[in-house]
């Protein structure tokens, strides 16, 4: 069987123009496609690619991450998919006889032919199934139900064209780093770029527990509490620590009135 080169075509970018014969005689059946980051939610070209079997490889002008997991979003990924950035500076020839090389493609030529789908300009997160815990917090934070926690309690990305264009907020909050905005090119991190790990932000962690109001590992403090000008604050959530420290300093003065109750006097 053959394998299948997915290859996102770039009007805009000349050296792609040579690949897809190349990908063709070192015996690949070539699927051009848009940017498949812009292809609809709805549109069939995702099913056929569902379908595909055999080793196939993609193409796109994205980091390998977000392309790995974007089509693990559609259900297009398996054991013997490749993912390649179409930027790289490799020239069309060596390229194609690498992926050749590593996908075992028979001799003899394969076939082009292009696949119209349905695109536009899109804007959303992926995520990296490999380092999400399912914690829950982009969920939390999101404003715009771009998140659903399911039955399974398992975050999932339900409705993505809700996601505001150029915004990478979320990935900010992620412990995990595992947010991908494939397209924010100010932050590789934040991109996917291989190797790297976005540190989750600390201005944006604040506002995360301001927002949502929740429990702080870190000081155990809940809630919104009105802000105290000039009071040390926790680290991570960035409520003031003056009550949650005065509790504690009474508390231990109760606990050392009774351990002397119970000694009795000396
Ligand atoms: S914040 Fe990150 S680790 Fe937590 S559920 Fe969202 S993607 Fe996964
Ligand atoms: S960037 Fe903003 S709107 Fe988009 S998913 Fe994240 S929190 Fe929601």
């Amino acid at each position: 069987m053959r394998p299948t080169a997915v290859l996102a075509l770039d009007a805009s970018d000349g050296r792609l123009d040579e690949l897809p014969r190349h990908l063709s005689d070192a015996g690949f059946d070539v699927w051009l496609v848009p940017n498949l980051y812009h292809v609809a939610e709805a549109c069939e070209l995702w099913r056929d690619l569902a379908s595909l079997e055999g080793g196939a490889v993609f193409l796109l002008p994205l980091h390998p991450r977000p392309i790995e997991a974007l089509l693990r979003r559609h259900g297009a990924w398996r054991t013997e998919c490749l993912a390649v950035d179409s930027r790289t500076r490799e020239a069309p020839a060596p390229l194609a006889a690498e992926l050749s090389r590593r996908l075992g493609s028979p001799s003899g030529a394969g076939s082009i032919q292009r696949r119209d789908a349905s695109a536009g300009a899109r804007w959303y997160p992926l995520v990296d199934e490999s380092r999400c815990t399912h914690c829950g917090s982009c969920f939390q934070f999101c404003l715009f139900g771009v998140y659903e926690m399911d039955e399974r309690k398992k975050v999932r990305i339900v409705h993505p064209d809700r996601c505001k264009p150029g915004c990478p907020a979320c990935s900010r909050i992620c412990p995990q780093g595992a947010l991908i905005f494939a397209l924010y090119d100010k932050d590789p991190a934040i991109a996917g770029a291989p190797g790297r790990f976005p540190k989750p932000d600390a201005a944006a962690r604040k506002m995360y527990y301001a927002r949502t109001g929740l429990p702080c590992p870190r000081c155990g403090q809940a809630g919104k509490p009105a802000p105290q000008p000039g009071a040390p604050a926790c680290d991570e959530c960035g409520r003031p620590r003056v009550a949650a420290k005065r509790d504690r300093d009474e508390l231990d003065a109760l606990l050392d009135g009774l351990e002397r109750l119970q000694e009795g006097p000396r």
